[in-house]
């Protein structure tokens, strides 16, 4: 006889085919399934959401991922970097309205003068904020030096998506060579892990070819590596990529977005007690997206603040939210939106991954 599925819902452990049944839930499951998740999420990591001002520090990127906007190959966009005094002034912003912590994202470059201007921002922001700052990563793929070098100017936390935990499929959303080596984005995992980062990883919902299946593969890829921390989001295409030909193959928007909250719910239930992000992504296809991310498992949440005139240039997909607001006007909009959601704001705290320090003691 098939299992029921309030059933598998109040298992301790799951198997490939039960993650595939929750995913595949019916409306009326998918109430269960949430209902499940918000009391999960309530028990372990309490209804308190973290605040991590997100800098969007430059869209100058060198590889070419062939769903991303910011990609090497993509003409069309407008490059940019924040200057030094514009991610201090965003930092101190975040600092005075007890964020937390910041998270720092960029397209994926190297090269020592660039490695050298994050350490230094690093310290700065270290020393104004008179350490109170929390401060997570999202720079890509780099050598074991250059995190050291990032964690001992401190940085704690890490967010690297594995974007698919598949490698044949991986391999068909990113060119076929060195800079985009599946082996190599895993390695860079086990390195932030070595050098006593709080680790992230994440990956993209909905995309073209991409089964239940895989998507149960990816939960399963981040309890196996034990992650400490989750941003996983809609895949949204844009018009100036290699995959927007792919459109017509796609599941509707809708769709992708109940996917990805059956996937933060989910894995809200298998791993307790880590932090998942609300991600951009999801308000991009609904305007209150964030906060039934927030309702059904998720407990952290970036407010954007890079400088507005930099918005419209991060554009990673088509219909970014926020881009023509300012931080303030940003932070008012989602005070309002989390209490709403029945979530309170951790101020000034950093709200690590309990995940995380439970297995450092
Ligand atoms: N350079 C960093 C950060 C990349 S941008 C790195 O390599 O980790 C942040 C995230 O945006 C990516 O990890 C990817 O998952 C997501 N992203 C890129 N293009 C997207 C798209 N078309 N739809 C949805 N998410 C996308």
């Amino acid at each position: 006889m098939p299992k029921l599925f309030k059933d598998i819902l109040n298992q301790s452990s799951f198997s490939k085919s039960d993650l595939v049944t929750m995913l595949s839930a019916d409306e009326q499951n998918r109430k269960l399934l949430f209902d499940k998740s918000a009391s999960i999420k309530h028990e372990y990591v309490g209804n308190k959401v973290y605040y991590r001002g997100l800098i969007e520090f430059s869209n100058l990127c060198g590889k070419d991922c062939l769903y991303c906007g910011i990609r090497a190959g993509n003409k069309k966009a407008h490059r940019y970097e924040v200057s030094e005094e514009e991610v201090l002034e965003a930092a101190r912003y975040a600092w005075e309205n007890k964020f937390g912590s910041l998270v720092i994202q960029a397209g994926e470059r190297s090269g020592a003068d660039y490695v050298n201007r994050i350490e230094r921002l690093l310290h700065e922001i270290k020393k104004m904020s008179k350490g109170e700052l929390g401060i997570t990563l999202s720079l890509g793929e780099q050598s074991e030096e250059t995190y050291k070098k990032w964690f001992d100017a401190g940085a704690h936390r890490y967010l690297l998506r594995i974007e698919v935990s598949n490698p044949e499929l991986y391999h068909r959303y990113h060119p076929n060579n060195k800079k985009h080596d599946y082996q190599q984005r895993l390695n860079a995992l086990f390195l932030l892990r070595k050098l006593g980062y709080q680790v992230g990883s994440g990956v993209m919902i909905g995309l073209p070819f991409q089964s239940l299946e895989d998507l149960a593969d990816d939960l399963m890829f981040f309890r196996e590596h034990d992650i400490d921390m989750v941003g996983m989001g809609p895949y949204i295409e844009h018009e100036d990529t290699p995959m927007f030909e792919y459109k017509d193959q796609l599941m509707p928007k809708m769709e992708r977005f109940y996917l990805s909250l059956k996937m933060v719910a989910v894995l809200r239930i298998m791993m307790k007690d880590i932090n998942i992000a609300a991600t951009t992504a999801m308000q991009a296809i609904d305007p209150m997206g964030r906060e039934k991310s927030i309702k059904v498992g998720a407990n952290i949440i970036m407010p954007n603040l890079t400088p507005t005139k930099y918005r419209e240039d991060y554009l990673l997909y088509e219909d970014k939210p926020c881009t023509d607001e300012d931080a303030e006007e940003c932070k008012r909009c989602l005070e309002a939106r989390i209490h709403m959601a029945g979530g309170q704001i951790g101020y000034g705290e950093w709200g690590d991954s309990r995940h995380f320090l439970k297995r450092k003691t």
